[in-house]
């Protein structure tokens, strides 16, 4: 690769060279898996560039064409699958710097794809009360167009299903990496050729997002006896149609007394909890709703004193991928599986599985709003012994019904629904004929006669040059 000559090409544009610096932009949240902390340590990038609009994107990629250096697109680095890791070096494509909240409507907001999630909030709620649909629990830290491109879901998804539900995101603007690179404007049906395709075939430049009401929403956490008793109610929680809420998460004790440090002095031993975040209007209906329903409040944020609320990281901060967060930062045997327990048999398959892997397995699910119906997905914890042992697990829960969405994996593929997505593959030899975008994610584009159910891992023969 003649990193030189491109950095000639590049000249006025902002680019890092120091190794360590460059290494440390080439990671994500990989090290979350045993199995990529393993195979992705050693992965760097040459070089990061950090185009500040899209006139300066289109200049990196037609010279990273005309050289067929490798370009990999990162927002923020909170992804977990290795998604924004460049496994055959080359260029890494910082598109932090593109973050103007440009235009907010009823409804709408358009922002530049490194926009922080949390950011693209202040500026809509202080503009007309609006806030996004749906945002990673990483909200303080992620960027918009990460989220499109990495991300599934997350709080709010109660309420409105997940990032690729038709809506969910309104129009994208796209680089396409050719010699001379296009900016295509995507809409409708378009849309799902680039949301959740890692950056494998196209870069985002432009979002516009949908808006909805926002409310000073209030963390409430409800204790039970047992596991079961805290999914029964999440459930009847999510399916009572006159209450707001916008996250429910039931978690299996011992996790919130061994790894939710801040708020350890809430629970009593065996008491398994859900966290939920309710509209202020809704408190009073969801308090009378819980007494009705055996929950025992044991943190409301509406009436905890300041002193208790001190130092407390918000609920969101406890849900989502940030359980195992807080379980790693306790036990770095942890890990964890992220699964989907199909509607109608939820309740049913939850009591299972939740029973097959005593000490080994800890329950957290995540109820969400899947095709009009409640339904949740488990990001359940593992404590990790061998690489075979994870995969006896995963072949567990997938023979129960229950999918895996593997994190241990770095392709798009082995990470999603293990089949090839058509509508990502024409669009990747339309948009990136050289596949030179974010080499190694996409199975589909390395080895179209690849066997989904050989059991084994894809191994890209490119990660070699960047390790
Ligand atoms: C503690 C923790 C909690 C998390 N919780 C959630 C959650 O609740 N829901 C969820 O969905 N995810 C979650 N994640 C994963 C991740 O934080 C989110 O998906 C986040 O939105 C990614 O944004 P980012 O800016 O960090 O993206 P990055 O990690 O930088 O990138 C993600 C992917 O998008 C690509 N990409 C980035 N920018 C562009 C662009 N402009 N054009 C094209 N491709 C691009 C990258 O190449 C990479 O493949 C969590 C992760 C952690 C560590």
């Amino acid at each position: 690769m003649d990193i030189a000559g491109l950095r000639t090409d590049l000249e006025g544009l902002k680019i890092e060279d120091n190794p360590k610096i460059v290494q440390q932009k080439s990671r994500d949240f990989y090290w979350y898996s045993p199995v990529l902390k393993r195979q992705l340590e050693q992965v760097t990038a040459d070089i990061v560039v950090s185009p500040r609009d899209e006139a300066e994107v289109i200049r990196v990629l037609a010279a990273c064409h005309r050289r067929g250096i490798p370009v990999t697109p990162r927002g923020t680095g909170t992804g977990n699958y290795g998604q924004a890791m460049p496994l055959s070096g080359g260029v890494i494509l910082s598109l932090a710097e593109m973050n103007t909240v440009s235009a907010i409507s009823p409804g709408r907001v358009v922002v530049g794809p490194g926009a922080i999630i949390a950011d693209i909030d202040r500026a809509t709620r202080a503009h007309s009360g609006q806030e996004l649909r749906l945002h990673p629990s990483t909200y303080a830290t992620a960027s918009i167009g990460g989220f499109i491109a990495g991300g599934s879901g997350g709080v709010g998804s109660i309420n409105f299903g997940g990032l690729r539900d038709f809506g969910n995101v309104l129009r994208l603007r796209v680089v396409t990496m050719e010699a001379e690179p296009r900016a295509l404007e995507l809409t409708g049906e378009d849309l799902h050729k680039v949301t959740h395709a890692y950056g494998t075939n196209g870069i985002i430049t432009e979002v516009e997002m949908p808006l909805t009401a926002a409310y000073d929403w209030v963390d409430v956490i409800v204790g039970f006896d047992s596991f079961m008793g805290a999914a029964r109610f999440g459930n009847a929680l999510g399916c009572q149609d006159g209450l707001l809420t916008k996250l429910i998460t039931p978690i299996a004790a011992p996790v919130p007394q061994l790894y939710f440090k801040r708020h350890q002095k809430f629970f009593r031993e065996g008491q398994s909890v859900c966290l939920v975040m309710v509209a202020p209007h809704s408190l009073d209906a969801f308090l009378a709703f819980t007494r009705r329903a055996g929950g025992e409040v044991v943190y409301n944020a509406a009436s905890a004193s300041e002193e208790e609320k001190k130092g407390l990281p918000p609920n969101y901060e406890l849900a989502w991928n940030h359980t195992t967060l807080r379980a790693l930062r306790v036990d770095p045997s942890i890990t964890y599986l992220q699964s989907l327990y199909p509607f109608p048999d939820h309740l049913a398959l939850i009591e299972k599985i939740d029973g097959l892997f005593p000490g080994e397995v800890f329950s957290h699910l995540e109820f969400v709003r899947f095709d009009g119906n409640i339904t949740c997905f488990g990001l359940n914890l593992v404590r990790f012994t061998t690489e075979e042992r994870l995969d006896e697990i995963i072949r567990t829960f997938e023979a129960n019904g229950c999918p895996i969405f593997n994190p241990h994996r770095y392709t798009l593929e082995e990470g999603g629904m293990k089949q090839t997505d058509e509508v990502q593959l024409a669009f990747k030899r339309e948009a990136d004929p050289q596949g030179l975008l974010n080499p190694g994610k996409m199975i589909a584009w390395e080895n179209p006669d690849y066997d989904y159910r050989s059991g084994k891992t894809f191994l890209f023969k490119g990660l070699e040059r960047a390790s």
